[in-house]
């Protein structure tokens, strides 16, 4: 097999990679967008660097945009095969995927409005009807099934516990095999359970999100206690910038649970994004795949109060009392979470607070280096309220976890590639392997290639 790097390389978005075997198949692991820097997501936009028409399948290891969102571009472009990946995937998909295609539209008629665009005309990567369209080539998988998207290859996904419905993938073909890690949970996840052991597989493509660090010892509860307590007694508001699908949940969790603990006051919660509202819904549907019991389930339905419209979300800028705002997007790159940062980062009694890795470009990156002024909507907004990032609520494997998980590998992959991370934590897990496994192994470039 021939292993091709288009995306995840220097950077943790952009997901994808392509397999293609010595006696043909063509198959794409990922099809994520690009994120953060100018220079990344301009790469959504290149000509594509194989031929489209020569994918035979993809194989989606799990929801989130930066895996998932270059899907309907993909279509547009000529992919006529199927997409496969677990149930629960697809059914985060189904928001998830309408839901960027509209922000590509706003985010395109918005330029044309205010003309930013250098270009005549800014158009959309893709349309909320693309993404409709999209969603009739998914295939569901169950877990732990070995099948076949094309004669001569096999696939199994293994829980990788990050998200709901996220997935490591072991892919074989012509006696060798590539095992991808997909984005790893953590072993100690408030929500999700741990991910399953890997398989053993000739080579391993590894996730390095957290590959420089480890998550704080402590307790995440207490921490986010303090910070909600603190804030609420100088009278400002919490606003937590948060993906809508997976860290939206687990917050929920965490605040029921302080809340009937009585360690943080009965303020108001409000989950301000549509999107996360319905993949509550969808985590109790799934219920086997995580840890929360059906009435924990049920109490992330009643902690927050849902706003939907535009009117509702436009209401919560003018709160006069202490109160918690979740909204998307989790690096406040877009979505009704910037109008809230608009209107209350300028207030010192408030609290930013972030709750994971924000990407290199970001604004939720600009916001926890400690800027001054962060541009929304083409105005600088100075920022005097207290911004902090609770890393401990992220949903991906420290350094010590990824390590771990590849220690409990059956035997050595001939190779490790590690991806998915900004330069220096890919780097930094490189050595932690060398040192700690002796394992042989590198940090890919962009669209290099290699055989299996
Ligand atoms: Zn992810």
């Amino acid at each position: 097999m021939q292993l091709a790097f288009y995306g995840a390389t220097d950077t943790v978005t952009g997901s994808r990679y392509l397999l293609s075997g010595q006696h043909g198949g063509h198959l794409l692991v990922d099809c994520g967008l690009f994120q953060g820097l100018k220079q990344l997501r301009l790469r959504n936009w290149d000509q594509l660097p194989f031929d489209v028409s020569k994918i035979d399948a993809v194989l989606l290891t799990h929801a989130h945009i930066d895996h998932s969102g270059f899907l309907p571009r993909l279509i547009k472009e000529g992919f006529k095969g199927r997409v496969y990946c677990t149930r629960s995937t697809l059914a985060l998909c189904e928001l998830l995927l309408p839901d960027s295609g509209r922000l590509q539209e706003e985010q395109a008629e918005f330029e044309n409005r205010h003309k930013l665009s250098k270009h005549v005309q800014s158009l959309p990567l893709y349309t909320e009807d693309d993404a409709r369209q999209a969603l009739k080539h998914f295939a569901p998988v169950t877990f732990d099934e070995t099948f076949s998207p094309i004669e001569g290859w096999s696939v199994r996904f293994r829980h990788a516990g990050h998200i709901l419905g996220a997935a490591s993938v072991k892919v074989s073909n012509g006696g060798r095999s590539v095992l991808f890690s997909g984005d790893l949970g953590r072993s100690d996840d408030l929500v999700m359970k741990p991910p399953m052991p890997p398989e053993e597989a000739d080579v391993l493509v590894v996730e390095s999100t957290y590959g420089d660090r480890l998550h704080p010892d402590g307790d995440a509860l207490a921490q986010l206690a303090d910070v909600i307590n603190r804030t609420a007694a100088r009278g400002g508001q919490v606003v937590i910038p948060s993906f809508a699908v997976g860290r939206a949940q687990t917050l929920l969790h965490c605040i029921s649970q302080l809340k009937q603990a009585r360690r943080i006051p009965d303020l108001p919660v409000y989950l301000n994004s549509p999107m996360a509202v319905d993949a509550t819904q969808i985590y109790s549907h799934h219920a086997g795949e995580h840890r929360l019991t059906a009435q924990e389930c049920d109490e992330l339905g009643h902690v927050a109060k849902f706003a939907r419209t535009v009117e509702e979300s436009m209401a919560l800028n003018r709160l006069r009392w202490p109160s918690i705002i979740i909204s998307a997007s989790g690096m406040a790159t877009g979505g009704r979470v910037l109008h809230h940062l608009k209107a209350y980062a300028p207030d010192s009694r408030c609290t930013i607070l972030f709750t994971g890795h924000q990407a290199a470009g970001t604004r939720g990156a600009t916001l926890v280096s400690g800027a001054k002024t962060v541009k929304i909507f083409g105005e600088y907004v100075p920022v005097r309220a207290e911004v902090a990032n609770l890393d401990m609520l992220s949903a991906h494997a420290d350094r010590d976890d990824l390590l771990d998980w590849m220690a409990a590998m059956p035997r050595p992959p001939s190779r490790v590639y590690i991806t998915h991370g900004e330069p220096v934590a890919a780097d930094a897990l490189r050595l932690a392997i060398q040192d700690r496994l002796g394992w042989a192994c590198e940090v890919p470039e962009y669209r290099q290639s290699v055989k299996v």
